[in-house]
């Protein structure tokens, strides 16, 4: 796996406004090395710089959506790369059976971005089930990678665990280039992702180079770049169980959640018998990751937070992360609710959103059935 390596590190400076200036300007306790660098890189060649992230309409988005790449989804549109953001919903059924609320999840999802700034003036929303021609690039695709490959991959090994699904099927199975085509469509070379997405991401840039190899345009340019992974400062965020916080396993705090139940969420978090608190995140990873939590909201180095609460245990670490989340999503919250009294607006953005994705994944698909040579 050498995903890591690849991947641009850690991305933790504070976004940029939202479009209304309603969203607060997120921080983060330190940008990793690299930040400064990728950053005017965008700046200076934003057409450079082309985006594409985005989640399973599961369930509302979470504490680990935004630390993990929300934020630097809206940093990067702010510095003015090509944003493209994908719901994707034919992943939902990879493992879930929520037919019935797929399209309210869908909504939602779509309410969770333009609350913490994606501006769909300048970002495309769509839904890939939307997108016929993205769809249709899983078919080469999935000739580019071998069945023992697919059968490695630790996160589709991860999600497996975690399903109820007696079985696993053959779109779990073939997530990652799935996932791949969702990338690749756009030509993205940047991919804001939390760790657990790394191993997927190998698989979309060994479909890039593969498929470059295999069919290489008369111009000798290459039809797809190397997509990056890009990490934010918190890219494994912890739920209340101390595992990945996830929609998927109860342990989430979403961003839509109101104060009270933020604190009763956050006050059910796991931790340990050390009264002292320390930020170690890996002798003590529970703890840490809600030191790393206040940090993030705070804006300051997570090693400060800890040192303050001293002695102080579990309930005053509680009790900090609590009044830093709640204070910190006040104003995302409050412009979610403004927007949420418009669904009308919200389906319509997704509408625009398929319209731009479509003509763009149309152009990539007759590249590649012209390289093809499909007649
Ligand atoms: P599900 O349980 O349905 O899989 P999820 O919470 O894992 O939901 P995804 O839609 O699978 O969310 O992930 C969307 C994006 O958010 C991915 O880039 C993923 O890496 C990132 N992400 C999800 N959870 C976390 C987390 N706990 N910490 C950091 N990043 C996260
Ligand atoms: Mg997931």
């Amino acid at each position: 796996m050498t995903a890591t390596a690849t991947a641009t590190q850690a991305h933790g400076a504070p976004a940029p406004a939202a479009p209304t200036g309603t969203a607060p300007a997120s921080t983060a306790p330190a940008a990793a090395p690299g930040t400064a660098a990728l950053d005017e890189a965008v700046r200076r060649d934003p057409a450079g710089h082309r985006v594409l992230t985005g989640d399973r309409p599961t369930g509302p988005l979470h504490l680990g959506h935004y630390f993990g790449t929300l934020q630097n989804r809206v940093r990067l549109q702010g510095l003015g790369a090509e944003m493209f953001v994908v719901i994707a919903d034919y992943q939902v059924i990879t493992d879930r059976d929520i037919a019935h609320r797929l399209a309210e999840h869908t909504e939602n999802l779509a309410l969770d971005y333009l609350a913490t700034g994606l501006d769909p003036e300048r970002a495309t929303i769509f839904p890939h089930s939307a997108v016929p021609a993205l769809n249709q690039l899983l078919l080469p695709f999935l000739s580019l990678v071998s069945v023992a490959e697919l059968g490695r991959n630790p996160t589709v090994k991860d999600e497996i665990a975690h399903s109820d699904q007696a079985a696993v099927n053959g779109l779990m199975f073939t997530y990652p280039v799935h996932q791949a085509a969702d990338i690749l469509f756009c030509k993205a070379n940047l991919v804001p992702v939390g760790q657990d997405q790394l191993p997927h991401l190998e698989v979309a840039r060994t479909v890039a180079r593969r498929f470059n190899e295999r069919y290489p345009r008369p111009d000798g340019a290459r039809v797809f770049p190397q997509p990056e992974a890009l990490l934010s400062a918190a890219p494994l965020l912890l739920g209340t169980d101390g595992t990945k916080m996830s929609k998927s396993r109860g342990n989430a705090v979403p961003l839509s959640a109101d104060e009270d139940t933020t604190a009763r969420l956050i006050r059910g978090a796991r931790t340990d018998t050390d009264r002292r608190i320390s930020y170690d995140p890996a002798g003590r990873p529970e703890v840490s990751s809600l030191v790393l939590l206040a940090a993030l909201c705070q804006g300051r180095p997570p090693e400060r937070i800890a040192e303050e609460i001293g002695d102080g245990g579990a309930a005053a670490l509680k009790r900090t992360v609590t009044e830093s989340v709640n204070e910190h999503l006040r104003p995302i919250r409050a412009r979610r609710a403004e927007l949420a009294a418009d669904r009308g607006y919200i389906r319509q953005v997704l509408r625009a959103g398929a319209e731009r994705a479509n003509a763009v994944a149309d152009a990539t698909l007759t590249e590649v059935r012209d390289v093809m040579g499909s007649l």
